[in-house]
Order: C-alpha cells, then sequence, then structure tokens
C-alpha cells in the first residue's frame, strides 16, 4: 500500500506572474502579490486557491510569507567557481581576470579539482533553491576532453535535483578555418549547446556564418557571450541579429553581457535591439558581475555600471533572465549561487522594481522556457511541487535580508539548506 501525503500550504503570497494564468480569481495587491493556499498531494500541486482561513494539521502557515518556484540560474561558470583563494584578481580588471583564469586552468584543472569545484557550486544552489543550472565550459582543446568528462558524471549524478546544460566557451577567434570543430562533435556528442565569446574581429560575420552553421548541422542552440565592455564601437550584438536571419537559423539563441548597449547613442541601441526581437534572440542580463569589472580603474570611482538595457528589451517582448555568471573567482570575487541574492541586486541595480511586475519570472519561467526545460516554471497544478517558501511577506521584507532562513521544497518534501563549509577546499589549496 503507498501512502499519499497531502497537505496546504496555508496564507501564503506569490507573485502573481509567477502562477499559471489559469487562477484568475486571485486577489492581488498593489505589488501585484496574490494571496494564496496551495494544497500538495504525492510531490505535485494540487489545488492553488484564495486562502480558506483555516490551518488543518499537517499544513504549513505561511503567516503571508511568499512562495516562488524553484530558480534556474541559467548563465554560470562552474568550472572557474571558488578558484579566488589561489587566484585572486589583483587589480580587478576584465584582463586581469582573463589571464589569471588562463593561467589556474593550465595549472589546476584536473577532474579532481574540477569536480570538487563545481560540485561546491552545485551544493550551494540547491540549498538555495536552484532547479537548474545552465554552465559555460572553457573549452580549449588540451582542457575540453576532462571538463566535459566531469560535466557528464555530474549532470547524472544531480539528475532529479538539478538539470545541468552545458556551453562551450572558446573565442570567437578559436573558431576561425574550422579550428574548432572537433570541439563543437564533443558538445554535440554530450548533449551540450555551442557557446563562444562574440567580439569585433574584422571577420566577425564570415565566423559567426560557421558557428551557425556548426550549431545548426548538429541541431544545437547556440548561447554567446556578447560585447561584455563599455566601448560604443562594440556592436556584436546586431551582427549575431544579422547572422540569425543570414542563416535563418531555427534553434535558439541568448546573449549574455551585451554591456556596451548602455553607452551607446539611443537610436542606435535602439534599432540593434529590434533587430535582436525580430530575430527571437534572448538575451541574460549578469548585473553583478558587470558591477564588479565594468568602468574598474584603479584610484577611481567607477561612473558607468554597463548593466544592459533590460527594461527596453522586455518592452519589446525579449525573453530577458538574469543570473549568477561567475562566482569567487577572478572574473566576481564574490557570490554564493544564490538566484533571490541574483534578483535583489538586479532590482536595484536595473530598477525593475516599482512595480515588480513580472520580473520575478526572470530568475524563472523566462530561464526554464530558454532552456526548453519540462515544467511551466511557474506555480500550477499539476507543477512538481518544487517551491521556495521565505518569511519575507512584501517586497521590501524580501529583498532587504538575505532569506536565509528560507525553506525548500523539492517533490513537496523539505531539503537540507545546509550551505557547505569553505574549508572543505582547502586542500585544493596547497
Ligand atoms: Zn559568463
Amino acid at each position: 500500500m503507498t501512502t499519499v501525503t497531502t497537505f496546504a500550504l496555508r496564507n501564503a503570497r506569490a507573485p502573481r506572474a509567477l502562477i499559471a494564468d489559469s487562477h484568475a480569481d486571485l486577489e492581488v495587491d498593489a505589488e501585484g502579490l496574490a494571496r494564496v493556499d496551495i494544497s500538495i498531494s504525492d510531490g505535485r500541486i494540487a489545488a492553488i486557491g484564495r486562502p480558506a482561513g483555516v490551518v488543518e494539521p499537517g499544513d504549513r502557515d505561511l503567516d503571508g510569507g511568499q512562495v516562488w518556484p524553484c530558480f534556474a540560474d541559467i548563465h554560470t561558470h562552474l568550472d572557474i567557481g571558488h578558484i579566488w583563494t589561489r587566484a585572486p584578481n589583483a587589480d580587478g580588471s576584465f584582463w586581469t581576470a582573463a589571464n589569471a583564469v588562463a593561467n589556474d586552468r593550465d595549472a589546476n584543472w584536473s577532474a579532481d579539482d574540477l569536480r570538487a569545484r563545481m560540485e561546491f557550486g552545485l551544493r550551494c544552489a540547491y540549498a538555495h533553491g536552484t532547479r537548474a543550472i545552465r554552465t559555460h565550459l572553457q573549452s580549449p582543446p588540451g582542457q575540453a576532453a576532462t571538463t566535459w568528462g566531469v560535466f557528464r558524471e555530474l549532470r547524472e549524478e544531480w539528475r532529479g535535483r538539478i538539470d545541468l546544460q552545458g556551453v562551450n566557451l572558446l573565442l570567437v577567434e578559436e573558431f576561425r578555418g574550422g579550428k574548432s570543430d572537433a570541439i563543437v562533435d564533443l558538445v554535440a556528442e554530450s548533449g551540450g549547446i555551442v557557446g563562444a565569446v562574440i567580439f569585433m574581429v574584422p571577420d566577425i560575420d564570415d565566423i559567426l556564418d560557421d558557428i551557425f552553421r556548426l550549431a545548426a548541422d548538429r541541431s544545437l542552440d547556440l548561447d554567446l557571450h556578447v560585447d561584455e565592455s563599455l566601448e560604443a564601437r562594440d556592436r556584436t550584438l546586431r551582427h549575431v541579429a544579422e547572422a540569425a536571419r543570414r542563416n535563418r537559423f531555427e534553434g535558439r539563441i541568448q546573449c549574455g553581457h551585451c554591456c556596451s548597449l548602455a553607452v551607446q547613442p539611443e537610436d542606435d541601441a535602439d534599432r540593434t535591439l529590434d533587430m535582436v526581437a525580430e530575430a527571437g534572440i534572448a538575451v541574460v542580463s549578469l548585473p553583478m558581475c558587470n558591477v564588479f569589472l565594468m568602468d574598474r580603474e584603479a584610484g577611481r570611482t567607477p561612473r558607468r555600471r554597463g548593466v544592459t538595457l533590460v527594461r527596453e528589451m522586455a518592452a519589446r517582448g525579449i525573453p530577458v533572465s538574469f543570473a549568477s555568471d561567475n562566482c569567487r573567482d577572478p572574473f566576481y570575487g564574490y557570490g554564493d549561487h544564490d538566484m533571490l541574492e541574483v534578483f535583489a541586486q538586479a532590482a536595484r541595480i536595473a530598477h525593475i522594481d516599482l512595480p515588480m511586475g513580472d520580473w520575478p519570472r526572470s530568475v524563472t519561467a523566462t530561464p526554464i522556457e530558454v532552456m526548453r526545460l519540462d515544467g511551466p516554471g511557474t506555480i500550477g497544478v499539476g507543477a512538481p511541487a518544487d517551491l521556495v517558501l521565505f518569511r519575507g511577506r512584501g517586497y521590501s521584507e524580501l529583498l532587504s535580508r538575505p532569506q536565509a532562513d528560507r525553506t525548500v521544497l523539492r517533490n513537496g518534501e523539505t531539503i537540507d539548506t545546509t550551505l557547505p563549509d569553505y574549508r572543505e577546499l582547502d586542500r585544493l589549496f596547497g
């Protein structure tokens, strides 16, 4: 005989934008938060409705606290993560970071080293309530096989807890003349996504055509690092949009960063965004990493913060996500793979608040859709009860504290949210 556990989350609040559309009759407050009771049966959401005003034995009374679906973190670098102790960034600049990572990679990235750090990142993310992660993976010829091997093992081991997607990370010029075809084959064999760091090179359109063809021939999606700079002349986002159209690319395309849009003339940026919308390109903004790296100069306070035009994108229907990007490595010295922190920082940095509107989807439903995952990324009847329960009621309460006392339900069961101890990594640092 099997027993079916049934209980309810009572007196909860949830962003209306995160509740499946079929529940039109909910009462929604001025912040866009709906008051709800959520019934859970056999690990799935069985019903969503207005608060009944009763709490039965076995129920959980949220006392007005918020419920969110579990998060998706669509742009990370798990393979670089947590090397800060042995590879700090001395001046905080982008190029010092790139060199420090390359040196650390060539000296230290064995399977054991990668596994320990990537797993550490996954454990942090899981404890914070994340259910899906896309990670870029540095894939130069001498490294790719080791890294993708560890990635494939971890993807298996974490199946059911975190859906893991991998993207090869190579510089645009490493694709010139078919130099990286073998890496793309490895990506295809590994069920990955084709990636590249795109910057302005004289033959950018030819190389983009090659990249698009490599992906299309293998029916793979694309995820590109684009214009991570504050140089107005960096306009590779427009080249990507043109390449998508020229190649009639049918896969999904996501572009990350797009910082230089913030310093381009308004009508120029508008034209590019129109083309991005037309090409169906999704964008992910990485505000914490941008604020760390952009406009950093010794002894000078940054003036330009490099966060892309997320509101103008959303207004055009471009799917916009926010994500962690780097974590405790030379590209970003902080971070804990916590998507609530990412959302809270995005609210402050990019002014996606007042009103918050649909923006809670930027760390849940939108990335889940772009990742082509099962499940709607919203709270809906029939979906697994993968939920994060917060004490914070309104957005000011939710986003003022780290909500370290949150409860994470996976398939309706409370998971252990203890974070791994940094001391576990000491053995990697000599
Ligand atoms: Zn990145």
